[in-house]
């Protein structure tokens, strides 16, 4: 218990409004990384492939213009099951060049009108709030501003109508607040991708070394390699933890530009694991899994990662009492955020698709794996919602 000493409060007053759950805003009107909407009456990727022009390639990534292609796709497929149009867009998210530039793409595209909310909570800092009119994104560093941009996008004339589709990021945003409660996130995702490499290696796991391989490979130096892909890293850096496989100058070859892209890397563990007598058979299974899934294009290939992430994530959610100090709370728990629930909640009131649109793999995300049947999906899972309401604020709009 020493390390809770340690936990600063929180600069701000935050209340525990006790158990919420994603789906009270989205129901499943939820979308993770393969574009497959969980809403089983909507469609997704693979029949908007069948039906946009020039047709699409791989699973798109939240940045690709592409990726905005298919979203707007599904937004008429979803408000077509509503008896709804698609005449206007927001979009809600924790990430400027993410999120934000997602939106951009979608407006450019739709040719709709729009606003982005983009949080990122610095409580030490006295609250700010502007809007670039250039790209239509609101940026605040409080979460609770959230009533300040519908107040300010009511006035600009935007109808939050049943037309009106209101796209919410999840992680950091929905949950794990940035700024509030993201190293929360962060935390769940270490701890499911150290049981996964400690499940191969077992005894033999340097927890150590791997954080230093991680750091130096998680920079933007080595992006063209690891493509900022989490599965690649982690798939990296257990290979490099693993001094079975005889590979010492692994990490050279990246430096010295003999090895450029992710497939290069595992084809090149291929040949030492092919060669190598001492690997063990955990190790083995581990990559010829890897192998595989980026033999056939899967961006998400390291999927006993992605599984184990989906639990940590889970025992992450309502792991807290509810008289545990805020402090602490926000450090430990996954929590839902409060000021997004309220805003998702008045916005469907009005009639709006509020949908969630995440990078989260799917298999991060969704119990999809026999062995984990009796699991809710991570949006679906009861956690504390933590914040400051709105919800005044969000009357006077009505
Ligand atoms: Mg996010």
């Amino acid at each position: 218990m020493e390390q809770i000493k340690t936990i600063q409060s929180y600069p701000l007053t935050l209340e525990n409004f006790g158990l919420a759950a994603m789906s009270d805003m989205f129901d499943d009107w939820v979308v993770y990384r393969n574009l497959e909407p969980v809403e089983r009456r909507l469609k997704g990727l693979k029949s908007a492939r069948v039906q946009l022009e020039p047709s699409i390639d791989g699973i798109p990534r939240k940045l690709d213009s592409n990726y905005a292609r298919v979203a707007l796709w599904i937004f008429e497929k979803a408000q077509a099951l509503r008896r709804a149009e698609v005449d206007e867009i927001l979009f809600i998210g924790d990430t400027l060049s993410g999120d934000g530039k997602a939106f951009q793409n979608l407006l450019a595209l739709s040719g709709l009108p729009g606003s982005c909310f983009i949080g990122g909570e610095k409580a030490d800092q006295s609250a700010w709030h502007s809007k670039d009119e250039a790209t239509g994104i609101f940026s605040a560093n409080r979460w609770s501003s959230l009533a300040d941009w519908l107040a300010l996008e009511k006035a600009n004339g935007l109808k939050f109508s049943k037309n009106t589709v209101v796209v919410v990021d999840m992680d950091k945003t929905a949950i794990g607040a940035r700024g509030r409660n993201d190293r929360s996130i962060d935390s769940a995702r270490l701890k499911g991708l150290y049981r996964t490499v400690g499940n191969v290696l077992g005894e033999n796991f340097d927890a150590k070394l791997f954080e230093t391989h991680y750091d130096r490979l998680n920079r933007s130096k080595y992006h063209h390699v690891t493509q900022d892909n989490q599965d690649y890293l982690a798939y990296m850096c257990l290979v490099l933890n693993n001094g079975a496989i005889d590979c010492v100058d692994l990490l050279e070859s990246i430096d010295s530009g003999d090895i450029t892209t992710f497939p290069q890397f595992v084809r090149y563990v291929e040949t030492c694991i092919v060669g190598g007598e001492r690997v063990s058979e955990a190790m083995r299974q581990a990559h010829t899994a890897v192998h595989t899934s980026v033999q056939a294009g899967d961006p998400t290939p390291f999927k006993s990662f992605r599984r184990q992430e989906f639990l940590a994530t889970l025992e992450h959610m309502n792991n807290l009492a509810d008289d545990t100090p805020m402090a602490e709370r926000l450090l430990r728990e996954i929590t839902i955020t409060q000021e997004v629930l309220e805003t998702g909640l008045w916005l469907k009131e009005q009639g709006c698709l509020v949908i969630c649109m995440s990078d989260k793999p799917d298999e991060a995300s969704a119990p999809n794996h026999p062995s984990l049947r009796d699991k809710l999906p991570v949006h679906r899972a009861q956690t504390h919602a933590v914040g400051i309401s709105i919800a005044a604020a969000l009357a006077e709009l009505d």
